[in-house]
């Protein structure tokens, strides 16, 4: 076998990378988790008539994670869309990305990549009014750019092709980057939308705010009602313990793989110390039961009997320590005399 004690550079690296892989898979793991249990922790306030008079109420007229489900509202101005009619809202975002192919020296494919150009993000103040017309009551939304997670309606896209001629077909061969045109995406918050924010919820001199919370709790805005933003956190939780685990179990099997060929590799070692150790003693014994010196018998001498000439090679360990008699007098099943294995074959030697 062609196990070596020492593990190869390979299998250190691939620990290695399993193991720091491991732990950070299970730090986002741990972050997900953590916010998912605070997500179910978070007070939901509902939008209506008492809503100032229970946050006065409150230490600190504050909820440090409110979850607000509510329309989204203007102030004064709205945003209108550039390039979609009666199109208005209160957070526009232009991005601008270049989409190519770049071929991959490894695997010999052409790649799909982005190359963001340009992006810009406009916002007006907004609120979130209730759903239901007669209460007059709306949360302002604080700084929203600053939400982890802000969810934006794709409203308008617009795919450029790049134009191919013979000339630059070659060139992209040679440069390994195909480019495939440029796209441009506006994305709104739009007037009316359902939304559901999740925040620190303030009374700031009679106004109700909800801005980004502390405690590094994330801001969440998004367009799903809160059972669906709740479940969409919980499924990426779950991949993330997946991965944990598989990435885990991976560094488990390849550390325990690792320890056993060491432990394999020592144990066969000794054995063969021990064998040797064994041979030699037997031999000695030998030596004093024929009267033989140890200084007398020749270095070529067989193993057995002490006095012919080694003639043979045992296969497959490979000895050469004793004569053709002797091996034709070993008792079956024939074994080396020195290692012990078994001997397949005999090749007698023949010296010239
Ligand atoms: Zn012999
Ligand atoms: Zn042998």
């Amino acid at each position: 076998m062609g196990s070596s004690e020492k593990p190869s550079t390979v299998q250190i690296a691939l620990l290695a990378t399993s193991s720091a892989l491991t732990t950070l898979f299970y730090s986002i793991y741990k972050k997900r988790a953590a916010t998912v249990a605070r997500l179910k922790e978070a007070k939901k306030v509902p939008i209506d008539q008492d809503l100032k008079n229970y946050l006065s109420d409150i230490p600190g007229r504050c909820v440090p994670y409110a979850v607000v489900e509510g329309v989204v509202k203007s102030v004064k101005e709205t945003l209108s869309s550039q390039y979609v009619n009666n199109c208005k809202g209160v957070i526009e975002r232009l991005t601008l990305k270049e989409k190519k192919m770049v071929w991959n020296r490894t695997t010999h494919i052409w790649n799909d990549t982005e190359e963001l150009i340009h992006q810009r993000t406009n916002t007006v103040p907004f609120d979130l009014a209730s759903h239901d017309d007669e209460v007059a009551v709306a949360v302002r939304v604080v700084r929203p750019l600053d939400a982890a997670e802000l969810d934006l309606e794709k409203v308008y896209e617009n795919f450029q092709p790049a134009t191919q001629s013979l000339s630059n077909v070659i060139g992209h061969f040679l440069s390994g980057e195909r480019p495939k045109g440029v796209c441009e995406t506006e994305e709104m918050l739009r007037l009316g939308e359902s939304v559901t924010v999740v925040g620190e919820l303030v009374l700031d001199h009679g106004l109700a705010k909800l801005q980004s919370p502390k405690q590094g709790l994330p801001y969440l805005i998004s367009r799903l009602d809160f059972q669906s933003l709740l479940s969409k956190q919980e499924s990426g939780v779950r991949l993330w313990r997946v991965l944990v685990l598989a990435c885990g179990a991976a560094a488990g099997c390849l550390l325990l793989l690792l320890l056993w060929r060491r432990y394999e590799h020592r144990r066969r070692a000794r054995q063969e110390r021990r064998v040797l150790l064994e041979f030699k003693e037997w031999q000695r014994r030998r030596m004093r039961e024929q009267g033989v010196d140890e200084e007398a018998v020749a270095p070529g001498a067989c193993a057995v009997c002490l006095s012919r000439e080694r003639s043979c090679v045992f296969l497959e360990c490979g000895h050469v320590c004793a004569c053709e008699p002797c091996y034709q007098a070993l008792l079956r099943p024939k074994k080396c005399p020195m290692c012990r294995a078994p001997i397949d074959r005999m090749v007698p030697l023949y010296n010239s």
